[in-house]
This record gives structure tokens, sequence and C-alpha cells, in this order.
């Protein structure tokens, strides 16, 4: 399937709106397999799914449209550095989302304020190690924001694509969004192990069936600096944004 590589595609800043397309001209393509039935907690159908960009949440998104989950994507990642990288990663999310008319909350209506207040909450955590406490803050701040929009817009679950990812911590994960949920009676963080029963597989499955870009560190200004001394180390070159996409073999493997 051709695809217009998304970094064509970056010409605009959204500020907070939903985007919501109920009338599709064609039936999207999904991984074709089996699945179980999923239920969210209390046997609630209606899920706000925090996502983080494209690639972790396609699996999920393939996932819960199978078992007929009503559920909206709420994409607040103001950790994502730099601005072109954020719109790369937006855009192939909204993208994916459009296809399957699902409803997109793109919350960066106060994009500066909030990306000045991640780097004032990782002030002192600068050269922490992935999975460690400048983690646990990154998936707070983005977790507390998601939990306040499902309580006033009447969600009763929550949850994430953040754990499907093999590089991170699943428990630290579960236990931010357990925390972030806590205030709210009646709502529930959904600590579902996308990983299971394939998911892993599917994940990059979907990316490449999509062509995703493929970004190449977690997402903040330390993760790309740290990604980068790590390549230096083994003679690679630095992270290019915007040119890596699964699947595509003119550049999957041109910057590795
Ligand atoms: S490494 Fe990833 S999860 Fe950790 S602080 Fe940076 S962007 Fe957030």
């Amino acid at each position: 399937m051709a695809q217009t590589p998304a970094a064509h595609r970056i010409n605009r800043f959204h500020t907070q709106k939903t985007h919501q397309h109920h009338a599709m001209n064609t039936v999207p393509e999904v991984t074709p397999i089996a699945r179980p039935v999923l239920v969210p907690p209390g046997g609630h159908k209606k899920v706000l799914l925090h996502s983080c960009c494209a690639p972790c949440s396609g699996e999920v998104m393939e996932a819960m449209l199978a078992s007929g989950i009503d559920y909206t994507i709420y994409f607040y990642n103001p950790n994502i550095h730099p601005l072109k990288e954020y719109l790369l990663r937006k855009e192939e999310n909204l993208r994916f989302a459009e296809k399957f008319g699902i409803p997109f909350i793109d919350k960066d209506d106060d994009y500066e304020n909030d990306r000045k207040e991640w780097f004032a909450k990782a002030k002192g955590m600068e050269f922490e190690p992935e999975r460690g406490i400048r983690c646990t803050m990154c998936f707070d701040m983005r977790f507390e924001k998601a939990a306040q929009y499902a309580h006033e817009n009447g969600f009763p679950v929550f949850t994430s694509s953040l754990g499907i990812s093999r590089w991170k911590n699943m428990a630290q994960i579960n236990d931010c969004g357990h925390r972030a949920a806590a205030p709210y009676d009646g709502l529930v963080y959904w600590d579902f192990n996308w990983r299971k029963g394939g998911g892993s597989a599917r994940m990059i499955e979907i990316s490449k069936r999509e062509h995703f870009y493929q970004q190449e560190y977690c997402g903040c200004a330390y993760s790309l600096r740290d990604s980068n001394a790590h390549r230096k180390s083994q003679g690679r070159i630095p992270i290019k944004l915007g040119v890596l996409y699964y699947g595509d073999p003119a550049t999957e493997y041109e910057n590795r």
C-alpha cells in the first residue's frame, strides 16, 4: 500500500481538538487473526486510550476494535522532543485513527507550557537511565492529564499503549496508571498486558503494513542524547529525524 511519508505532511500545529470521522470510504485493512474478546474492567465498553505513538497503539487499537470497545484516543505527550519529532509521531497516530474513524483528542492546546512543565519536572533527573525515576515522572504527568480528561468526559476506564513496548517496564507503567486514576471515584486504569497473545509481534506487523514512521528513541531530549551517545560508541551515525519508516526497504536500514 503506497503511503505518503508523514514528514511531507507535517505542515500544521494542532490546537486541542477532537478529530472524528464516522464516514469511511473504504474498509480499513486489519491483520486477520482470531482474537479473544477483551472485556475492560467492570464490563465497561467505553475506554480512553492514552496513546504515545502509532507503532505502539496500532495493535492496541485493532485489538479493541475487534472486541467492539468504544474508545477514544488521547494524545498528550509533551515529553517528545524536538517539535519535528512530536509532530511526526502525532500525525502518524492521527492518520491511523482517521482510517478507522476513531475519535482523536489532540491535547496540545497549551503545548509550550506543557513542554516547559515537563522540563521543569525533569530537572535534576537529566541523567537518570530509562525506566528510572524520570520515566516515572513522565508517565505520571501524561497519565494524570488523561485521567482528568477521562473523569471530566464520562470515561469509566482509561488505558495506555505505552506498556506494549518491550523497552518499557510494564509494572512501572501500571503503577503510574493506577496512581493517576486513584483520585477519581469510579475511574479505573486498565492494566491489560497488550504484549501477550502475540501482541508484540502484531505491533511490528501492523507497523510494517502501515509503513509507520519508525522512531529511534523513546521521546525526550535526554533519551535522544543517550541514544545518540550509544550509537556513537558503536560507530553509528546520529539519529536522523523523519527518515525511517517501517517496512520501507529504501529507508529501513539506512540509518542503522
Ligand atoms: S526516556 Fe521516555 S519515558 Fe523516560 S522520560 Fe524520556 S520520554 Fe519519558
